[in-house]
């Protein structure tokens, strides 16, 4: 027994290590463009394997495994926007203490989302979390100015200049207004996703922002992170997910709680 272990302790580990680095990608591609590729891709390839296997295809197994660095390229390719959140998440989990300026700015949200929600005005209003969101689709105007309601209500406040397309934050400022975001590629999102919700779920697709959207038709609040979109959200779940996403704790938690009461203390 303890020599079977001897020699076979490193496929163990191996093993180990392997299937947590598969569990891992596979729960970041979950639900992004991507995922449907390497489906296509991985069934692709195991049905040329069996067909060449067994009818004795000696081209297509040569091919099969000279191509596979050529492969292994293409998923970089393909996955480019997934591998760009994936890396900058490693190494960015959730501080003991985080500032002050997470809380405010999901106080500022919660406040701002569900007023514009009651009068139906549109908004989408990104928060950029560790990637860099300047380089990504097009701002309509650069802004430097402080968060808060007032500001979110002038700018969605409908037909006045910058109401339309999408407004960034970046720790507790508004850094664009009016900016174009990319739109998702997906094809399987029901008709009522028009795009202001396909311009939620693109960003969230490409970056780690979170993004909120409040429909026009509906008054409906959504949350778009990580190609995935919260919908129909009330202000206790929009709370609770903000603080989840951008804060990286929830209340219900002890360090939750130890969180709130700091921060309300210091502002
Ligand atoms: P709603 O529920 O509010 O109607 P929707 O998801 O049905 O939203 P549309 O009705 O198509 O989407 O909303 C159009 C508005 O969405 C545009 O006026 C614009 O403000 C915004 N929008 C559309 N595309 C983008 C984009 N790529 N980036 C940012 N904003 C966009
Ligand atoms: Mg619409």
């Amino acid at each position: 027994m303890w020599e079977l272990l001897q020699t076979h302790w490193r496929s163990g580990l191996e093993i180990f290590i392997l299937s947590i680095f598969v569990y891992f990608i596979l729960r970041f591609i979950r639900g992004t463009r991507g995922a449907r590729v390497l489906m296509g891709l991985v069934t692709l390839l195991i049905l040329l394997t069996f067909i060449s296997q067994v009818f004795d295809l000696h081209t297509i197994s040569w091919l099969l495994e000279h191509f596979f660095s050529f492969i292994v390229v293409a998923l970089v390719v393909i996955f480019q926007p997934e591998l760009r959140r994936a890396l900058a998440e490693v190494g960015t989990q959730p501080l003991f203490f985080t500032s002050t300026h997470e809380r405010e700015v999901v106080d500022v949200l919660v406040k701002s989302v569900m007023a514009l929600s009651a009068r139906k005005v549109g908004a989408l209003i990104a928060v950029e979390r560790e990637i860099g969101l300047r380089g990504v689709g097009e701002p309509g105007a650069v802004l430097d100015a402080r968060l808060s309601q007032e500001l979110l209500d002038q700018l969605f406040f409908p037909n006045s200049p910058l109401h339309d397309g999408g407004v960034v934050i970046q720790h507790n400022r508004v850094i664009s207004a009016a900016s174009i975001f990319p739109l998702t590629q997906r094809v399987d999102l029901p008709k009522s996703v028009g795009t202001r919700h396909r311009a939620a779920l693109g960003l969230s697709e490409e970056t780690d922002a979170v993004v909120v959207v409040v429909s026009e038709e509906t008054g409906n609040i959504s949350v778009a992170c990580k190609g995935e979109l919260h919908q129909q959200l009330d202000r206790e779940k929009l709370r609770e997910l903000l603080t989840r996403l951008l804060v990286g704790t929830t209340d219900a938690t002890w360090l939750g709680k130890l969180q709130s009461l700091l921060s309300s203390g210091n502002s």
